[in-house]
């Protein structure tokens, strides 16, 4: 268990540590858990936080002074988010006005102010905690902040940084962290988790979910597999040419353009899998090859890696200022140009 291996490596814990895996696996929660453990006044021979004390309240309330939390504007307006009141503390470093889109990244402001508060005394002798996420978030500037603390620690401080993509963090940062790995239940026991909260469609979202049981009881919370059905038979419409893409970008968009994107990620991955004519280990729509095989047909291999390729970077950028209905609007047009094996320039005449 993470949990027991961090309680008893607490007495040796660096002063980084760097929580590694997919999204919906609990980092933050075991983060959160760790924190109030740490800042606890009476937990010290306990495996728990007492849940009692002045500090353990602040905590659960989001104002504890010697808890620190810096997130992204869009990870904190997540509706998911467990930090929600903790993560506002340091946004007000972005300067962002309230018309604006919320940012996807972590600038260097809010890092500074981060840094001023840790060198700081701690409020209530039980150390400080700062937690970071999405810390990939992070630009070059603000990584190279956070880098000079990690090389000169803020006293009886512990940082832990949140990432579900860590390739993308700065080396040097990486270097200086331990690693903590976070990896998918096994199958069996995601399945009972997360059926006694949603029910007989559990394995199907597990698979949406690429096994990650926290993401999986979000895609239910959103409307998934029943959603994810409905833009299924959007897809076969689009290949068979009876549904009109400006139609079915409206349609998805409305839906919510990043779930839509990702869901159509795992599509992609699946067909692929189809395409190369061996039973893939793992479908992310499970129980739905029926429908898929049918919009294989005939795609050249490289033509689904490509729309891969294409839907992956617009995930990438569409926490930024860019158009999203726009955005939508060119992936349907690529993604029927694919299915129906035809260029641009026979799309005009569709209705
Ligand atoms: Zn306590």
């Amino acid at each position: 268990m993470l949990w027991d291996r961090l309680l008893q490596a607490n007495r040796s814990l660096p002063p980084g540590l760097l929580f590694a895996g997919p999204a919906g696996l609990g980092k933050e929660a075991l983060a959160l858990r760790l924190a109030a453990w740490r800042l606890c006044g009476s937990a010290k021979d306990s495996a728990e936080p007492c849940g009692t004390c002045q500090s353990c309240r602040l905590v659960s309330v989001g104002t504890h002074p010697d808890l620190h939390i810096v997130q992204s504007e869009v990870a904190n307006a997540a509706a998911d988010s467990p930090f929600a009141e903790l993560g506002r503390r340091y946004l007000w470093a972005e300067n962002t006005s309230r018309s604006a889109k919320p940012k996807s990244i972590i600038a260097v402001n809010p890092v500074r102010a981060l840094i001023t508060a840790l060198l700081s005394h701690a409020h209530f002798g039980h150390g400080k905690v700062a937690i970071i996420g999405p810390a990939e978030r992070m630009n070059v500037n603000s990584a190279n902040a956070l880098l000079k603390l990690l090389e000169e620690p803020a006293d009886d401080t512990l940082l832990i940084l949140l990432s579900s993509m860590p390739t993308r963090l700065m080396a040097t940062v990486r270097s200086r962290c331990m690693r903590v790995e976070f990896a998918p239940p096994a199958l069996p026991v995601a399945v009972d988790w997360l059926a006694s909260r949603v029910g007989n469609d559990a394995e199907a979202l597990l698979a949406l979910a690429g096994g990650a049981p926290l993401s999986a009881a979000a895609l239910a919370e959103y409307g998934f597999p029943g959603c994810r059905d409905k833009w299924l038979d959007d897809v076969a419409a689009l290949a068979s040419r009876t549904l009109d893409p400006l139609i079915c970008a409206t349609r998805w968009h409305q839906a919510g353009s990043a779930t839509v994107l990702g869901w159509l990620h795992g599509l992609i991955a699946d067909l692929i899998g189809l395409a190369s004519g061996a039973t893939p280990r793992r479908l992310f729509n499970l129980g739905c090859e029926s429908q898929m095989r049918p919009l294989v047909g005939g795609i050249p291999s490289a033509t689904l890696h490509e729309l891969f390729d294409t839907i992956g970077r617009r995930r990438r950028i569409l926490d930024g200022s860019v158009d999203e209905r726009l955005l939508i609007e060119d992936i349907v047009i690529k993604l029927r140009e694919t299915l129906t094996g035809c260029g641009q320039n026979t799309i005009q005449s569709v209705g």
